[in-house]
């Protein structure tokens, strides 16, 4: 069943060699073993369709002898690139996008930049594609800020495939693992591109978080929404809200939504996505998350539900010590890491919360990640 040739080297797809009811299975013991001493873990919501669900595809440039310029991703635990044309994860268009950057690399006579030396051009590609939409974003990313033959470049590319409709150059000139670098130009089309979700449609910037699972992510704010049980008269935070997504799916269904999110570039698209869709009870601000909270529980505000997303690190000592003087009824915790999902309702369930019940949602088939949405109710 594996036909993956660099599934050993690549360390990607965890489970490749795994039936998806067996993948689901096993996701759902290891969320039980860490979860269950809370509260109920429903059972997993799976997909239907797994295969070439990521729609934010990256690849790393090198140079190889006798190969040339390649294109791939880094072997496991490495800088050594292994090229790579497709893969059962990703969106197949967006590798076919790859293959013509670097393709038209050789005949425009690019250099890779080399990792160990810092000298060369092209260093990695990242293609965002917008599921529903059909939109697509290229960002190059150089080592330095010159594309010689820009113009060219992008008219062949955008013949092969008519389909982009925007291109970005990112200039990444630091020693860094980080993929995108802090200047960026927009060579083509609009600077980003839309998707819709939930029936609203979201602007997504080249740095702004957005979930890489369009389908799944649909399912898990939908069970998200359903656990705040809103009566239309909340306040709602939306605490590490990326680019608004959950406060705007949910504004029609309370009073007000606060969202909170540190990356600028996503805090300016939620703004955006706020006006695009014609939403008015919704403010975003830009802050540390626990920060933000502290300043709410200091002036006193009064709020009724938080939705909570935070990165794999999970939330803050801070955060949640706020939470407990803002006191909402309902919590709704969205995780992607159960062992600091774990790790942080141990602390709200000492205090003043209980879980209700939890459901997993299968966000990363193939992989062993586990994503989890989780209602917390403030005792009586
Ligand atoms: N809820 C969004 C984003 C979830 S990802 C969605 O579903 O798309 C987590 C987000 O938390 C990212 O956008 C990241 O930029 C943001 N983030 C990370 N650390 C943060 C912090 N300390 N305070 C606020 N936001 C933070």
């Amino acid at each position: 069943m594996n036909n993956c040739p660099v599934s050993k080297k690549c360390g990607g797809c965890q489970y490749i060699e795994m039936p998806y009811g067996e993948q689901l299975k096993k996701k759902q013991r290891a969320a039980e073993q860490l979860l269950k001493k809370y509260g109920k873990v429903n059972r997993i919501i799976g997909m239907e369709h797994p295969e070439h669900y990521r729609n934010k595809v990256h690849a790393a440039f090198a140079f190889q002898k006798g190969k040339g310029i390649v294109s791939g991703i880094y072997r496991e635990g490495t800088h050594h690139v292994v090229p790579v044309d497709e893969c059962l994860l990703e969106d197949t268009k967006a590798d076919e996008i790859i293959v013509s950057v670097r393709k038209l690399a050789k005949s425009f006579k690019l250099k890779a930049y080399d990792e160990d030396t810092g000298y060369g051009l092209l260093r990695h590609v990242l293609v965002r594609t917008g599921h529903a939409t059909g939109q697509i974003m290229v960002v190059l990313v150089l080592g330095s800020p010159i594309l010689p033959s820009k113009k060219n470049f992008i008219n062949e590319l955008c013949k092969l495939h008519p389909e982009i409709t925007t291109i970005i150059l990112n200039v990444n000139n630091k020693r860094t693992s980080m993929v995108l670098g802090e200047k960026q130009q927009v060579l083509y089309g609009k600077g980003y591109i839309e998707d819709r979700l939930c029936g609203r449609t979201f602007r997504i910037s080249p740095k702004s978080f957005y979930q890489v699972n369009a389908v799944q992510t649909e399912k898990l704010y939908h069970k998200a929404i359903e656990y705040a049980a809103l009566s239309g008269k909340e306040t709602a935070i939306d605490a590490y809200c990326g680019i608004g997504t959950i406060g705007l799916a949910a504004a029609e269904r309370v009073k007000k939504v606060i969202g909170v999110e540190l990356n600028r570039e996503a805090v300016k698209d939620a703004v955006v996505n706020a006006k695009i869709n014609g939403i008015k009870n919704v403010d975003f601000y830009q802050n540390d998350a626990g920060r933000f909270m502290v300043q709410l529980a200091e002036a006193g505000e009064k709020i009724d539900v938080v939705f909570m997303d935070p990165p794999r690190s999970g939330s803050t000592e801070e955060f949640m010590e706020a939470l407990l003087r803002l006191q909402p009824e309902r919590v709704v915790y969205i995780s992607c890491n159960p062992e600091t999902l774990a790790r942080d309702l141990g602390y709200l369930t000492a205090r003043m919360y209980r879980v209700l019940e939890m459901t997993p949602v299968d966000m990363f088939p193939f992989t062993d990640d586990i994503e989890t949405v989780c209602l917390l109710s403030r005792h009586k």
